[in-house]
């Protein structure tokens, strides 16, 4: 008889979503006059693709239309005038990859959990809590131990490694989904360290590094020095150019990272040439187009929209005296519930007094209970309504 992969009957139901559709819904019917709610809860993009990558996709659409410039296959592991423009981003930085560093992937998602063929069954998962969904359940799927190590307002949500704690894989998200917290230069590197020691390898999620306004705050882990030997970095254009729907991200596997013996770099050349056929030519030719100049400018308008959000809200919540993390390098605004509500009553509270939904701070691991997250991502004039009445509800 078939073994099914008995490791899903031990993913944890994850209410969260879920919860926050039933709870507005059933808000909604038993208030009928009651026809608006603010939206500060989901974690997508609302505003388009900027025109730059409209361009490009249109006129790589085109030439799928002749002979002469047709493509088919595209190869595994992204195309060359991809990982090249995505390499020559890095180098801006004083981060010198070379293009076959570069992998380029259908986003950060999907890579976040095929990355995990990389690693042997028996290793350990270190999770900074609160957390990205994805991390804790993409290894509970694969049959790993999790080790959840907790973040907390003491370390603004960016703790140093614990000599006492660790594990063979380690994830670090900065800017954090979803305390919107940033890791230091210094943070960083005391991870690097203790990854090098242990032999850990890290998994830094860069999804938000567009949002960082800091100078001194690193873009990429590889402005570290010994994150070469010890980091893959996985990064999307989900949120930095609108690309939720569109689908693009990328992944920096250095030549110098491996363990064993094996290569971290030619066993993913492997892994994705046995099995993907590559990424939508279209789709990589809109994303190149983010990387030149006028894409660069162009992406930093929208995220500036997003900004003006962050501002708006955390200026609320300066006037009412909440404390909060994150909103400015980051588009989340992660808050304590004021007068020790939970998460969920907190969710509630705001539903129904002033129709504002957010997301409890709970669903992202147990210590985020008691905390609460807005997005940013939401439309101006819905945030600004939603942070007058946060005010007038709460001063
Ligand atoms: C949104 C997000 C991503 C991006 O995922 P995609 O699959 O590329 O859309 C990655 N990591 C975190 C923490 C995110 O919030």
């Amino acid at each position: 008889m078939l073994i099914p992969n008995m490791n899903y009957a031990n993913l944890k139901d994850s209410y969260l979503f879920y919860n926050i559709s039933k709870k507005t819904e059933a808000y909604l019917k038993k208030n009928v006059l009651i026809q608006k709610t603010y939206r500060l809860g989901i974690g997508d993009v609302s505003l388009p693709l900027c025109s730059a990558v409209i361009s490009a996709l249109h006129s790589a659409v085109d030439d799928q239309s002749k002979k002469d410039s047709f493509m088919g296959y595209m190869p595994e592991c992204g195309a060359p005038f991809l990982r090249e423009a995505i390499a020559k981003h890095y180098e801006k930085r004083g981060v010198a990859l070379s293009a076959d560093e570069v992998f380029v992937s259908s986003g950060a998602s999907d890579e976040l959990g095929d990355i995990l063929d990389l690693f042997d069954k028996s290793s350990s998962a270190l999770v900074i809590e609160p957390a990205y969904p994805a991390y804790v359940d993409a290894n509970i799927i694969a049959g790993r131990e999790i080790v959840h190590y907790h973040a907390s307002e003491e370390d603004s949500f960016a703790p140093y490694p614990d000599n006492n704690i660790t594990a063979d894989i380690i994830y670090i998200c900065s800017p954090n989904n979803p305390t919107g917290a940033v890791y230091s230069r210094d943070k960083l590197k005391a991870w690097v360290d203790f990854a090098n020691r242990n032999k850990s390898i890290i998994l830094f999620d860069a999804a938000y590094e567009a949002f960082i306004e800091d100078e001194d705050i690193p873009h990429s882990i590889f402005e570290i020095e010994g994150a070469n030997t010890c980091a893959i970095e996985i990064c999307s254009l989900s949120k930095t150019a609108g690309f939720t729907g569109t689908r693009l991200g990328y992944t920096i596997i250095p030549k110098a990272l491996e363990r064993n013996g094996m290569r971290f770099n030619d066993m993913w050349v492997r892994n994705r040439t046995t099995k993907t056929n590559g990424i939508s030519y279209i789709i990589q030719k809109g994303a190149a187009a983010v990387f030149t100049d006028e894409g660069q400018r162009q992406i930093k308008e929208n995220i500036q929209v997003y900004k003006n959000n962050a501002k708006v809200l955390t200026d609320a919540l300066d006037k009412i005296g909440i404390w909060y993390c994150g909103g400015k390098n980051a588009p989340y605004v992660w808050l304590k519930c004021p007068n020790d509500m939970s998460s969920w009553e907190f969710f509630d509270y705001l539903l129904e007094n002033i129709q504002v939904i957010g997301t409890p701070g709970a669903g992202f691991g147990e210590n985020g209970d008691g905390y609460f997250r807005f997005t940013t991502f939401g439309d101006t004039e819905d945030t600004k309504t939603a942070a007058q009445k946060l005010v007038e509800l709460l001063k």
